[in-house]
């Protein structure tokens, strides 16, 4: 078995309270039951909160957002309250693993970072080339090599990217995303705001080839249910989408983050995109 993960996967650091769309505010948050039975029991002031901010239903505990859809955790200064007063370790699974995301592809693994992160899209974005590298023998390999070491043959043509967005790609951009959950109030503004973005000429196509390949990396383990044409396409869309969203207003790695935000955490809408 090996484990593979991007080059950059060691470098990740939360950027805690310098973080602008902290992963703390918005999201629901589920504990898990050692961490919820360790909350439950923990004395003092931060037991009796802790108490008082979990809930449980049917599908196991979580923790009740305020009405700023904030953590009860998360501080005015934007740092983690479990955190400075118990240390990391205290945190429930889902709170220590985000960004994070693995994958199992026959006998390896894969390991990768969630691109709804700022910390992450900034690394993707910080490196000249795609590469991973094997956790086992340090050995280093681009996306292609990588498919190649996982048994998967992908003709070469489908792995390049070159945004073509004319007036019917914009459309069906549009018709697609729209018809996508959307994730809050901004996103059918966001993308209706797309409608008179001009028509873009990519200037960096490296930077979105990148994106291309490490969309079609977060959705690797989908090949055993998808044909690779509609992986492919599903990774088009999004990086056009992007290319569209920055010829509006650049901010690769801002409508980057958003747009992971909004389809790959959310696996009935990257299911709606591979239709
Ligand atoms: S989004 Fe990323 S950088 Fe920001 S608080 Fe969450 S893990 Fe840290």
């Amino acid at each position: 078995m090996s484990i593979w993960y991007p080059s950059f996967y060691p470098a990740f650091r939360c950027k805690a309270a310098a973080c602008r769309h902290s992963c703390c505010r918005g999201w629901e948050i589920d504990v898990d039951e050692g961490s919820a039975a360790l909350y439950r029991e923990l004395p003092g002031k931060l037991g009796e909160d802790l108490r008082a901010a979990l809930f449980e239903d049917g599908e196991g505990w979580h923790f009740r957002l305020t009405a700023e859809e904030r953590c009860p955790l998360l501080q005015p200064d934007g740092l983690c309250r479990l955190i400075r007063e118990l240390g990391e370790e205290a945190l429930c699974d889902i709170c220590a693993l985000h960004p994070r995301f693995f994958q199992e592809i026959g006998e390896d693994e894969l390991w990768g970072l969630g691109l709804s992160c700022e910390a992450v899209t900034e690394l993707l974005l910080g490196q000249p080339m795609l590469r991973f590298t094997c956790r086992e023998t340090g050995e280093t390999t681009g996306f292609e090599g990588l498919l190649r070491r996982l048994g998967i043959k992908v003709p070469q043509a489908l792995l390049r990217y070159a945004p073509r967005i004319d007036e019917a790609r914009r459309r069906e951009l549009l018709s697609r995303f729209a018809a996508t959950e959307a994730i809050d109030d901004d996103w059918p503004r966001e993308l209706a705001a797309l409608e008179r973005a001009p028509l873009p000429e990519a200037k960096d196509e490296s930077a979105y080839q990148r994106i291309y390949e490490y969309m079609l990396f977060r959705q690797i383990e989908r090949t055993e249910e998808w044909e690779w044409d509609s992986l492919v396409a599903y990774a088009r869309l999004c990086t056009d989408l992007l290319v569209l969203w920055d010829a509006l207003e650049p901010d690769t790695a801002g409508h980057l983050r958003r747009i992971s935000e909004q389809i790959e955490y959310s696996t009935e809408n990257v299911d709606r995109l591979l239709h």
